[in-house]
């Protein structure tokens, strides 16, 4: 599966964000459907309920089961195997 999405800025700029998911993957516990390598470039998203306990800071909670993927990408052949549009717009992808 693989969805394009258009972003315009207000000034006409596009950029362009890309939502896909490998149909014969799901998860960092199965390796790489395209080559079998089992090391992967990952980035997630979550939010969650913080606080100071003495010096340290605590997570107590996350916030609507939030935790997102937003890359998944092998390490050995470069396959992406998910991607939420939204890592376009914090991140740029690294082929290598
Ligand atoms: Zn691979």
């Amino acid at each position: 599966m693989k969805k394009e999405l258009k972003l315009l800025d207000e000034d006409g700029t596009e950029t362009q964000l890309i939502e896909s998911k490998h149909p014969d993957w799901e998860e960092l516990s199965d390796p790489c459907p395209e080559c079998g390598g089992t090391e992967f470039r990952h980035f997630t998203a979550e939010g969650g309920r913080y606080g100071i306990d003495g010096d340290v800071v605590k997570r107590r909670s996350d916030y609507w089961n939030s935790k997102r993927t937003l890359l998944t990408q092998c390490l050995s052949c470069k396959a992406v195997l998910q991607r939420h549009p939204a890592f376009d717009l914090l991140y740029e992808l690294e082929e290598h």
